[in-house]
C-alpha cells in the first residue's frame, strides 16, 4: 500500500500482490468540514432521540445483512483473510449492531435523597462527536465494535480507516446513509497525518483507537494535551496456558488453531503456548502436527486454513523474528515464504519456535504473524508468572480439568479477557479490552456505551433547610 504524490491511496491485494483501485485522499483542509458536519448533527436531534438511534441501528443492520456477500469478497481482497474469517467478522458486526439499536433505548441513570434534603439525579449523556480510528486487520467488525455502542450512546461520529481497508469501510458507511441522519457518520480517507489533524480539532471531544500500541501512545500523548476521552484498544501477546491434567491434545490443537487466527495477524491471537513440563513432549508433537496440517492457500477458497501476510514489508518484519529464532533458539517447523497455487503474495509458512526464554523479543515483542513460542512451566505458579511476563495484558487462554484451579489461574492473569478451556470468542454482550500496553478502557456491553458517556449530577436543593438530627 501506498499514498501516492497525488495525495491517493492505492491498497495491494496482498493475496496476489496486484494493486487496488486507488481511493483518493481526503484534502487535510477538508477535515474541519466533516467534524462540522459532525457537530451539527450532534446538535440535533440524534443524541436525545433513543427510538431514532435504535431505528437506524436495525436499518443498517438490515442493509449489511444483505450486502454480506460483498463485504466479505471486498474484505479478503483488501486484508488477504480467510473466507470463513471474513464470514465472522460480517456476521459479528450485525451482532453489534443488532445488540446496540437495543440498548439505544436504554434509559439509564439514578436517582434518590441525599441527607441534607436535596434530590440527586445522575444522568449519562454522550461525549460528542468522536472520532474512530481503525486498523485493518478486522475493519468491519472492529469499527462497528466501538461504533455501534458509542452511536446507541448518542455520539456522532468521523470515521478514518486504514488505508489499506478504505474501500470496506466506504461500502459499510455507505449502507448505513439511508439510516442514520446527515452528518451522524463522516468518513475521511487518509493516513496518520489526517488521523492526528482530527484528534486534535476542537470540536472532536473523544477518540476510539484500535491499533498497535506505538500508535496508541501517540494518539493518547495527542488527546491528553486537550483532555479528550479516550478508548485505546492496542496489541496483544497472549498466551495459552496448558495444564497437563487438560484434554492436551484438544487444547494444544485448539490454541494452535487460535493462534493462527488471519496468519497470526490478530490481537487475540495468543501466540506463545504455555505447556506444562509432564505433558511437554506430547504437546509440542501435537502442536508441531497441527501446524503442519494448515493448508496455505488463497483465502478465498472456503478449505484455506491461512492466507497472506499484509504486506512485503510486514512479511520481512516477521522474517527477521524468524532468523533470531534460528540463532537464539529453535525453529521446529515453518518460518519459510511460499508461493501456494503460484500466488505472488506475502504467505509464509506457520512457524513453531522452541527453547526460547522468556526474556527474548520472541516473547516479548507482538510479532503479528503466523509464529507460535513454546514455553514450559513447571507449577502454578511459575504459569502465571510466565503468562504475566510481558507488557501486554489482552486475553489468555488456561486449559486445566480442576475448576479451582482454572479460577485461581483466571484471578491472578493480568489481562482483560481470559477463556477457560476454550479460545477465542469475544461476545457484543461482554466487556472486552486491555491491561497494560493492550490498552485503556473496555468496548462492548452496557459498559461498551458507557465509555462514550459523560455522567453528570444535577441535584435539587431542598424546597426548605432539613433540621438536624
Ligand atoms: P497501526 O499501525 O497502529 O494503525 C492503526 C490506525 O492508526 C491506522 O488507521 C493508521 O493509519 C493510524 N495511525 C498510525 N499512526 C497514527 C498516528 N500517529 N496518529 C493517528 N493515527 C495513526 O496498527 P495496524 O498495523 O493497522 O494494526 C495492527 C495493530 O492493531 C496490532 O498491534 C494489533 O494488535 C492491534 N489491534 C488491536 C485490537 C484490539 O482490539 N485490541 C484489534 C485489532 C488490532 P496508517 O495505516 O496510515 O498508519
Amino acid at each position: 500500500m501506498s499514498i501516492t504524490s497525488q495525495a491517493e491511496i492505492v491498497p495491494v491485494d496482498p493475496t496476489s500482490a496486484v494493486p487496488l483501485s486507488p481511493i483518493p485522499e481526503t484534502p487535510l483542509e477538508e477535515l474541519g468540514q466533516l467534524v462540522a458536519a459532525s457537530r451539527a448533527a450532534f446538535a440535533g436531534e440524534w443524541p436525545r432521540n433513543g427510538r431514532l438511534r435504535a431505528s437506524a441501528l436495525l436499518t443498517w443492520a438490515d442493509a449489511v445483512e444483505r450486502d454480506a456477500p460483498a463485504l466479505v469478497e471486498q474484505l479478503i481482497r483488501e486484508t488477504g483473510k480467510i473466507r470463513r474469517e471474513a464470514e465472522a467478522e460480517v456476521r459479528g458486526a450485525l451482532d453489534s449492531l443488532r445488540y446496540n439499536a437495543g440498548l439505544a433505548r436504554y434509559v439509564g441513570g439514578r436517582a434518590g435523597h441525599l441527607p441534607d434534603g436535596s434530590i440527586a439525579h445522575l444522568q449519562r449523556e454522550p461525549i460528542g462527536p468522536t472520532l474512530f480510528i481503525t486498523p485493518w486487520n478486522w475493519p468491519v467488525l472492529l469499527l462497528l465494535r466501538d461504533l455501534a455502542p458509542a452511536l446507541a450512546a448518542g455520539v456522532t461520529a468521523v470515521v478514518k480507516p486504514a488505508p489499506q481497508t478504505s474501500a470496506v469501510t466506504a461500502r459499510l458507511l455507505e449502507l448505513a446513509q439511508d439510516a442514520v441522519p446527515e452528518g451522524v457518520l463522516t468518513l475521511a480517507f487518509g493516513g496518520a497525518t489526517a488521523g492526528q489533524r482530527l484528534l486534535q480539532h476542537p470540536e472532536i471531544a473523544g477518540v476510539a483507537f484500535t491499533g498497535s500500541s506505538a500508535t496508541g501512545r501517540a494518539i493518547a500523548q495527542t488527546a491528553a494535551g486537550a483532555f479528550k476521552r479516550t478508548l485505546l484498544e492496542l496489541g496483544g501477546k497472549g498466551a495459552s496456558v496448558v495444564f497437563a491434567d487438560a484434554d492436551v491434545e484438544t487444547a494444544v490443537r485448539a490454541s494452535v488453531r487460535a493462534a493462527m487466527t488471519t496468519s497470526g495477524q490478530m490481537c487475540m491471537a495468543c501466540t506463545r503456548l504455555l505447556l506444562e513440563k509432564r505433558a511437554a513432549r506430547r504437546a509440542r508433537e501435537v502442536a508441531v502436527e497441527t501446524l503442519r496440517s494448515l493448508r496455505i492457500g488463497d483465502p478465498r477458497d472456503p478449505e484455506t486454513d491461512l492466507g497472506p501476510l499484509i504486506s512485503e514489508s510486514h512479511r520481512a518484519r516477521v522474517l527477521e523474528y524468524v532468523g533470531l529464532a534460528r540463532q537464539d533458539a529453535r525453529v521446529l517447523t515453518g518460518g519459510t515464504p511460499v508461493a501456494p497455487d503460484g500466488l505472488a503474495g506475502w504467505f509464509l509458512s506457520p512457524c513453531l519456535v522452541g527453547d526460547v526464554a522468556p526474556s527474548s523479543p520472541l516473547v516479548q515483542d507482538e510479532i503479528f504473524g503466523p509464529v507460535l513460542t513454546l514455553e514450559e512451566f513447571s507449577d502454578e505458579g511459575a504459569a502465571i508468572r510466565l503468562a504475566n511476563a510481558t507488557p501486554y495484558g489482552l486475553a489468555t487462554a488456561v486449559w486445566t480439568q480442576e475448576p479451582q484451579r482454572a479460577w485461581r489461574v483466571a484471578e491472578n492473569i493480568r489481562a482483560g479477557t481470559i477463556w477457560v478451556n476454550g479460545h477465542g470468542g469475544s461476545f457484543a454482550e461482554m466487556p472486552s479490552g486491555g491491561y497494560g500496553e493492550s490498552g485503556v478502557g473496555r468496548t462492548r456491553g452496557i459498559e461498551g456505551v458507557e465509555q462514550f458517556t459523560e455522567l453528570k449530577h444535577i441535584n435539587w436543593a431542598p424546597s426548605r433547610p432539613m433540621q438536624p438530627v
